[in-house]
């Protein structure tokens, strides 16, 4: 299973915060009013390179991949909270089946997927 831990800007030491995948890059400052409006979050991805820093975008790219078309479980780690996800393929579509805000269905808004994460 695929473990994404949110990176909290509060706890990023760089002055820029770079998407390994998109290229996507912040001045930490930026990063850290995107992250408050939950517009966007960086995540640290374990996968067979080690770990990875991508966007929440390049995050839901990479679920599409490993998923062959079918649900795929993944797991985000927040400072408080552990959440246990199911991914939607075919619409990008989120369910939260474990932790908080457990069997909360998302309906293709990115924004209220970052919401939900605390
Ligand atoms: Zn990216």
């Amino acid at each position: 299973m695929l473990f994404a831990e949110i990176i909290h800007p509060k706890k990023f030491k760089r002055k820029a915060i770079k998407c390994k995948e998109c290229g996507l890059t912040y001045p930490k400052k930026e990063y850290s009013s995107l992250f408050s409006n939950y517009k966007l979050k960086y995540f640290y991805v374990k996968d067979m390179d080690g770990n990875q820093l991508i966007c929440h975008n390049c995050l839901f790219d990479l679920l599409k991949r490993l998923s062959f078309g079918e649900p795929v479980k993944f797991v985000v780690v927040s400072e408080e909270h552990e959440y246990i996800i199911e991914f939607y393929p075919e619409n990008y579509l989120t369910e939260f089946l474990e932790g908080e805000n457990e069997g909360y269905k998302e309906e293709d808004s990115m924004d209220d997927f970052l919401r939900d994460l605390e």
